[in-house]
């Protein structure tokens, strides 16, 4: 067809891309960029869903030109592999040797990672002055105005899920080779994207409904048992370790300690999920972990997220359980360490170990009766 598939992907509860949007193009001009927006504003947003307040892309001059005009409440990051292509390609481009490039690319990929300002100022110097004349310019003129959209220091406090290239759209890119070839017409290709679609939604509907159930973390996470069924697993895994931060604080009498400390979590500001200085207040005072502590984005069965949860931060509501006193940490760990080796293996060798831990646990069970 001589057409140009744009994907738009967006992320579940559960960490699974979901397709957001597929459009056939003729090119990438911004009025290419602004017709999808402006659907998704139409079938999506409407007037009161929340749009995206990050957007992740590759540097297409169209995106650029129309998130401005279409989406000026998101923020444009850019993703830090394409940024290394960019610079990569110019030296190429401008005969550099293999090895010199090779040196210039790991100091790139530092600068592009610099974490503090004191780092982004070094890194950014030893990068230029590896460079000749010609790339310093090329950089102040197209990285340096633009850093807070790649740079580590600012993108690791923004609501992106930890996301820094847009390899997500791009795995998507298998499906879509396999669904079309350019002989298709633009009808039959767009009834092959249905098709595809509407099996990658049941798929994720069914990983979802996972987060339901005996969780594992019923077996450590005592306090957690609040929000298991309600929260996914995901979301539970992310904080677990915060929680046993707390709780090391609170036996090491630290507690006062951590609550003075200024909060600057990733999981707050990346994920609108709650740190250990929001779980503190749980963990001290012995409290079941409440829902409202997470954004109703990670809720099962959740409610759309409408413009009135912005901003959000995690608050703790009337509680709705009594009273829980802190169990033995020594459990707790145990079982927060269980879930992180399983974490750590994937296939044949997380099934072993996860039908291990059911016979296991069932034993105990049989104990107890
Ligand atoms: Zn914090």
């Amino acid at each position: 067809m001589g057409l140009t598939l744009l994907v738009v992907v967006g992320v579940t509860s559960t960490a699974k891309n979901f397709p957001a949007a597929y459009s056939f193009a003729k090119s990438e001009a911004g009025i290419v960029f602004d017709f999808i927006f402006d659907s998704l504003k139409h079938w999506v947003f409407g007037n009161d869903i929340a749009e995206p307040r990050v957007i992740l892309g590759d540097q297409a001059p169209g995106l650029i030109a129309s998130i401005p005009r279409s989406m000026p409440n998101s923020k444009l990051q850019y993703c830090n592999w394409h940024m290394a292509q960019n610079l990569k390609k110019r030296l190429a481009e401008k005969r550099y040797t293999k090895e010199e490039r090779k040196a210039i690319m790991d100091k790139c990929w530092l600068y592009i990672q610099s974490e503090t300002e004191a780092d982004l100022v070094e890194n950014r110097e030893v990068l230029m002055n590896a460079m000749n004349i010609g790339e310093q310019d090329f950089m102040r003129k197209h990285w340096l105005p633009k850093e807070e959209a790649f740079v580590t220091l600012y993108t690791s406090k923004d609501p992106n899920l930890s996301c820094n290239s847009n390899q997500r759209a791009e795995s998507t890119h298998p499906v879509t080779i396999t669904l079309l070839n350019h002989q298709l017409s633009l009808a039959e290709a767009t009834r092959r994207l249905v098709k595809g679609i509407k099996l990658l939604l049941e798929d994720l509907a069914e990983l979802e409904s996972e987060s339901y159930g005996p969780s594992l973390a019923i077996l450590d996470l005592r306090p957690f048992k609040s929000v298991i069924d309600q929260v996914t697993k995901y979301a539970l895994q992310k904080v677990a370790g915060d929680w046993e931060i707390c709780k090391q604080a609170v036996s090491a009498g630290t507690a006062n300690l951590l609550a003075l400390e200024e909060c600057r979590c990733e999981l707050p500001l990346r994920y609108s999920l709650p740190c250990k200085h929001h779980l503190l207040y749980a963990c001290e005072a012995g409290l079941p972990i409440p829902r409202s502590l997470f954004h109703p984005r990670w809720w099962l069965n959740g409610p759309p997220i409408s413009k009135t949860f912005l901003p959000w931060k995690p608050y703790y509501g009337v509680p709705r359980e009594s009273h829980v006193p802190q169990q033995s940490n020594d459990i707790s760990s145990l079982g927060h360490q269980i879930m992180e080796v399983r974490e750590g293996f994937t296939g044949l060798a997380k099934a072993r170990f996860e039908e291990q831990l059911v016979k296991t646990n069932r034993a105990l069970l049989g104990f107890a009766e």
